[in-house]
């Protein structure tokens, strides 16, 4: 990941000129927090945790962007990560940097009470290095709003009490009675299906009856599902960790919704679909796939057999700079992770101006400033791609180290 994230920027500094001293200063990271700190299991033995918080720049703004909780989250995940907020929140037109962490663990392995001790002695591990200016996280793989409450409280609990109100935003993606944006939910795949209208609308594409395909349905993909479906575009294929199912009649994403809430998080076994192997997934036959689990799934090995048109990033670095090459010059359009889906950062910035302004957005309002927030990031992007007449990731690249080199060359680099 780290790798395809630096080929992605030195490919983009190249394009732009940037400035070499600011190429320095982003190529590396300003600090990466590494912990290791106790828990008292449910059965009164100690294990000892390791998490990471890696805080890119914050040249635009405080630090932003998710924990996960998963085995493979180690420093370098983080590092790539947090790298990739950066350039989100640049590109949204946010007032953040970008940073990125979590802690190496299966969630699943573990108990409630296990988890919420786990959460609060990392936060509390975490200590001044987050904070409602300094660095706010939010959720991100297997990280939700409970662990964002739980977060929000250790963190105000352990501050002085006159000052606890003043806390609670030191994360966002928190349950709306703490403080959490109403629509915060959906903002992800909300956000990758207004990425995918803008592209529709510029290409003359009707989505219509358009067939899509799905990897991963967790809330990103289930979200994008659900606003693709209320657009008339048909689901015909579904993978995840428990194989892949195909339905060339669609498969309701509600009904699947609902079945994976009562199967263990995973798709298997859902009624009237067919089973198919999963490496057939990239190469159906359909119009749009929205990969929205893992990075790197789109690689040299199977970007040849893609028949989508386009391809729109639900997760993080889905497609390494090989696959992509033979993409685009297969002219797959693709809309890449960091505007495609950045109305989960988005929402999250909402989130943290409420707060900040004891105010109470309305969803519609929400889900409305996303969309416009999202349709100039897009203008942006397929501006600057003309411009320096490169693909759209590399346009949208431009976009972000434009405005961080311009912030730079104001303020200037402090002595
Ligand atoms: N984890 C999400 C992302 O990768 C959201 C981050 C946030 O809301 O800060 O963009």
């Amino acid at each position: 990941m780290y790798e395809n994230v630096m080929k992605q920027f030195n490919h983009a500094a190249d394009t732009m000129n940037l400035d070499k001293g600011i190429r320095k200063i982003l190529a590396s990271t300003n600090s990466e927090i590494s912990v290791h700190f106790p828990v008292k299991m449910d059965d009164g033995s100690i294990e000892v945790f390791n998490g990471y918080r890696v805080q890119h720049n914050n040249a635009l703004g405080p630090y932003k962007g998710g924990l996960r909780f998963h085995p493979a989250v180690d420093i370098d995940t983080a590092r790539a990560l947090a790298i990739w907020m950066t350039w989100k929140t640049a590109l949204a037109g946010l007032p953040f940097g970008g940073g990125k962490g979590g802690v190496t663990i299966d969630p699943k392995k573990y108990s409630m009470g296990e988890l919420e001790r786990i959460t609060r002695r990392f936060t509390y591990a975490l200590g001044e290095n987050i904070g409602p200016d300094v660095d706010i996280p939010a959720p991100d793989v297997n990280t939700n709003p409970q662990i964002m409450a739980w977060i929000a409280d250790t963190f105000s609990s352990t501050k002085s009490p006159s000052t606890r109100m003043l806390n609670l935003h030191v994360v966002t993606g928190k349950p709306i009675g703490s403080g959490g944006l109403k629509g915060r939910d959906r903002a992800t795949g909300y956000g990758v299906v207004s990425s995918i209208k803008y592209w529709a609308k510029l290409k003359g594409v009707n989505l219509q009856g358009k067939t899509f395909a799905v990897q991963g349905f967790g809330n990103v993909g289930y979200w994008a599902s659900h606003f693709m479906m209320e657009l008339g575009a048909k689901l015909i294929a579904v993978q995840d960790a428990s194989g892949t199912i195909f339905n060339e009649e669609g498969i309701d994403a509600e009904a699947l919704h609902n079945h994976v809430g009562n199967h263990n998080g995973v798709i298997k076994g859902f009624p009237d679909t067919q089973k198919i192997d999963n490496s057939e997934f990239y190469s159906i036959n359909c119009d749009i796939l929205i990969p929205a689990a893992l990075s790197n799934q789109i690689t040299i090995d199977n970007a040849a057999g893609v028949k989508a048109m386009l391809i729109a990033e639900g997760a993080n670095g889905p497609i390494d700079t090989e696959g992509e090459k033979i993409l685009l010059e297969r002219g797959i359009d693709i809309l890449p992770d960091i505007l495609c889906n950045a109305g989960g950062v988005t929402g999250s910035y909402y989130e943290w101006l409420q707060n900040k302004r004891s105010e109470n957005y309305n969803i519609d309002t929400v889900l409305k400033m996303i969309d416009e927030k999202l349709g100039e990031a897009f203008e942006k992007t397929v501006n600057s791609a003309n411009k320096y007449n490169t693909d759209w990731r590399t346009g949208a690249y431009c976009v972000a180290l434009e405005r961080i080199q311009q912030t730079y060359k104001e303020r200037g680099v402090f002595p």
